[in-house]
C-alpha cells in the first residue's frame, strides 16, 4: 500500500514507520521537523520505497499532493506534550486544530482511510478509572493552558467521528503515554525521558509533587502495534479505541524502577509541579484505560512489561550517548 504518515519523524511516528516499512509498504513520511528529527528516519532515506517530504500539514498544497497518491493515512502530527503546549499554546491550537481539518477534509476529498492520533489527555482530570472510550471528559477551565490541548485533540475526534458518519473509514486512537527508543533524549516531553537522562547523569529525579499520580506507560512497539490493527480490522472504522497498558504506575515507583535499572546515586527529589508549568497548573491524578474495546474489536493487547521496555528504553538511551 501506499501509505502517508504525518508526524513520521517523531517519536511514535518514526516508530511506526520502521513497522510499516518491515511490512513492505511504499511509505512517505511529511513532518516539518518541529519536534520530529531526521536522525529518527535516516536509516529510511535511501530506500527506494520511503519518502520523506519536509513540510507542514498547514501546506495544502503539499498536503493534497500526498494526500492524492496514498491508499492510507496515519495522522500523527501535531504538538504534543503538557511542555510544548503550556509553552506555546497559539501554536498548538492551531496545529493540532487546523492540521487535522486539513488532513480529513482532503481525505474525505479523495477517499482515504485515515487513523487519527489522538490522547488519553482527552479524558482530563477525571478519575473515574478505568476510563472508558465513551466516558465523560473532566476539563479545568480556559485559563490553564493544559486542556488547549485535550479541547484541541477532542475537536479533531469530532472531525473524524463526523466524516465518519459521512461514510469515510476514519478511525481514533488515544494513545496513554508512550515510551521507548527516540523519546527525546533531552528528556523534553515525556517523565520516563527525562528520569533516564537526569539518572544517566546523577541528577535528582524530579517526582513533582507527591508522586502518587499515577500512568499506564505503554511501550512503542505495543503502541504501533494497536495503530496499525486500527487500520487494518475492518470493524474499526468510526470508532475510537483506547490503545495503552493497564498496568498503573505511580511516579514514586516509576523513579525508583529508573533509578534502579539504571544503578544510579541519583537521589529522588520532590518537587513542585508549578516550579515548572507556573501556578495555574493542574494534574491528572490518574489515568488507567479500559481495554475491553480495544480487545475485543482489535485483538489488541499492550505485551511489554514495564520493566522490560525500561530496559529497551534504557539500551537505546545508552547507545546514543555512546556508553
Ligand atoms: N512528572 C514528574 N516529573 C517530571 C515530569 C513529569 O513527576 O520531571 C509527572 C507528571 O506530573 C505526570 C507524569 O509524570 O504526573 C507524566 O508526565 P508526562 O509529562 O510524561 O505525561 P502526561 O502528564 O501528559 O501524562
Amino acid at each position: 500500500m501506499r501509505i502517508l504518515v504525518t508526524g513520521g519523524a517523531g517519536f511514535i511516528g518514526s516508530n511506526l514507520v520502521d513497522a510499516l516499512m518491515a511490512q513492505g509498504h511504499e511509505v512517505t513520511v511529511l513532518d516539518n521537523l518541529s519536534v520530529g528529527k531526521v536522525e529518527n528516519i535516516a536509516h529510511h532515506l535511501d530506500n527506494e520505497h520511503f519518502h520523506f517530504v519536509n513540510d507542514s500539514i498547514l501546506n495544502l498544497t503539499t498536503l493534497e499532493r500526498l494526500v492524492r497518491q496514498a491508499d492510507l493515512i496515519y495522522h500523527l502530527a501535531a504538538v504534543v506534550g503538557v511542555k510544548y503546549v503550556v509553552e506555546d499554546p497559539l501554536t498548538a491550537i492551531i496545529t493540532n486544530v487546523r492540521g487535522t481539518e486539513n488532513v480529513l477534509e482532503l481525505a474525505f476529498k479523495y477517499w482515504v482511510k485515515t487513523v487519527i492520533a489522538s490522547s488519553s489527555e482527552i479524558y482530563g482530570k477525571s478519575t473515574e478509572v478505568p476510563l472508558r472510550e465513551d466516558s465523560d471528559r473532566l476539563l479545568g477551565p480556559t485559563s490553564v493552558g493544559r486542556w488547549s490541548y485535550s479541547d484541541a485533540k477532542a475537536i479533531d475526534e469530532y472531525f473524524g467521528l463526523a466524516y465518519a458518519r459521512k461514510g469515510l473509514p476514519v478511525t481514533v486512537v488515544r494513545y496513554f503515554n508512550a515510551y521507548g527508543p527516540r523519546l527525546d533524549p533531552l528528556g523534553y516531553g515525556s517523565v520516563i525521558a527525562r528520569f533516564i537522562t537526569q539518572a544517566l547523569q546523577g541528577d535528582p529525579l524530579t517526582v513533582y509533587d507527591d508522586g502518587e499520580q499515577t500512568r499506564c506507560f505503554t511501550y512503542v512497539e505495543d503502541t504501533v502495534e494497536g495503530t496499525i490493527l486500527a487500520a487494518t480490522v475492518h470493524q474499526a472504522a468510526g470508532q475510537v479505541f483506547n490503545i495503552g497498558s493497564n498496568r498503573e504506575t505511580s511516579i514514586n515507583e516509576l523513579a525508583r524502577l529508573i533509578r534502579g535499572l539504571t544503578n544510579s546515586p541519583s537521589e529522588i527529589a520532590h518537587v513542585p509541579a508549578a516550579s515548572t508549568y507556573g501556578p495555574d497548573f493542574e494534574e491528572t491524578r490518574r489515568r488507567v484505560p479500559d481495554v475491553t474495546r480495544a480487545r475485543d474489536v482489535l485483538g489488541f493487547e499492550a505485551r511489554t512489561p514495564l520493566e522490560e521496555g525500561l530496559r529497551r528504553t534504557l539500551d537505546w538511551f545508552r547507545r546514543r550517548n555512546g556508553g
